[in-house]
C-alpha cells in the first residue's frame, strides 16, 4: 500500500508507541490476575500445615477417647470398691472375711493400676492437645497474614486500574493518529503473533521473527514510501535509524 512519507512516519510511530502501551497494560493486567509469589507461598504452607492440623487432632481425639474411657471406669471401680467395702462389713464369720478382703483388696488393686493408665493418659493428652493447639496458631497466624496480602492486593488493584485507565486512554489518543488501512493491518498482525503487531529492523534481520530482510525489501523500507510486513512473520517492519525508538518487547 503506497502513501505518504509523513504518513507512514506518524502512524508508525504511534504504532510504536501503542505496542510500549500494550505491552504494559498486559503487564498491568497479568499484575492484577496473578496471585503474588508470597500469597501462593503462603497458601501452600497453610494447605500443609491444615493437613498437619488434622492428622494431630486425630491423634488427640484418640487419646482423648481411651482418657475418658478410663475416666469412666475410674467411676465404676469406685462404686465396686465401695459394694466391696460394705461387704466386708457384713461379713458372718472368718471365711467371710477373708473373702471379702481378698474381694476388696482385688478392686483396690484395679482401681489403683486404673488411676496409673488415666494419669498416663491424661498427660499424653495434654501433650497432645498442645501440639494441635500449637498447629492451630501457626494457621492462624498465616491466615492473618494471608488476609493483610490480599487486602494489600486490593488496594494495589485499585491503583494499577487507575493506571489501565490513564494507559487505554493514551492508547486511543495514539490510535487515532494511526492511518486506518495501517491499523488494521497491525491488528491483524497483533492478533496472529499474539501481542507484537511491528518489529525493529535489527542488522539486516527483522527484530520479531530473526529472518533476514531480503535487501530489495530494506531498500523499499528505506524509501517510506510504503508500508512493508516481514515475508516471514507478517509484522510491520520499520528502520532501526526511526526516532523514538522505543524498547523492544520480545514475543
Ligand atoms: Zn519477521
Amino acid at each position: 500500500m503506497e502513501m505518504k512519507s509523513e504518513t507512514i512516519k506518524t502512524s508508525i510511530e504511534a504504532l510504536l508507541r501503542l505496542q510500549e502501551i500494550d505491552g504494559q497494560l498486559f503487564q498491568l493486567n497479568a499484575e492484577i490476575k496473578n496471585p503474588s509469589p508470597e500469597a501462593l507461598d503462603i497458601q501452600t504452607k497453610l494447605d500443609e500445615l491444615q493437613k498437619t492440623f488434622k492428622a494431630v487432632d486425630r491423634v488427640f481425639r484418640d487419646v482423648d477417647r481411651d482418657r475418658r474411657g478410663l475416666e469412666l471406669r475410674t467411676l465404676t471401680l469406685k462404686d465396686d470398691l465401695k459394694r466391696a467395702e460394705s461387704k466386708r462389713r457384713d461379713v458372718r464369720n472368718t471365711k467371710e472375711e477373708f473373702a471379702a478382703n481378698k474381694e476388696y483388696e482385688a478392686f483396690q488393686r484395679r482401681a489403683q493400676e486404673n488411676e496409673k493408665l488415666l494419669e498416663e493418659k491424661q498427660k499424653i493428652a495434654t501433650e497432645k492437645a498442645a501440639a494441635r493447639d500449637e498447629k492451630q496458631k501457626a494457621i492462624s497466624e498465616l491466615e492473618a497474614k494471608l488476609k493483610e496480602i490480599d487486602e494489600n492486593k486490593k488496594t494495589r488493584t485499585a491503583e494499577l486500574q487507575e493506571e489501565i485507565k490513564k494507559l487505554e486512554a493514551q492508547r486511543a489518543a495514539h490510535i487515532s493518529v494511526v492511518d486506518e488501512s495501517v491499523f488494521s493491518l497491525y491488528e491483524r498482525v497483533q492478533r496472529i503473533r499474539k501481542g507484537n503487531g511491528i518489529a525493529l529492523v535489527k542488522g539486516l534481520n527483522c527484530g520479531g521473527c530473526f529472518v533476514a530482510i531480503p535487501p530489495q525489501l530494506r531498500y523499499r523500507l528505506e524509501k517510506m514510501e510504503e508500508i512493508i510486513t516481514c515475508p516471514s512473520c507478517s509484522r510491520i517492519l520499520y528502520p532501526n535509524d526511526t526516532e523514538n525508538t522505543p524498547h523492544s518487547v520480545a514475543s
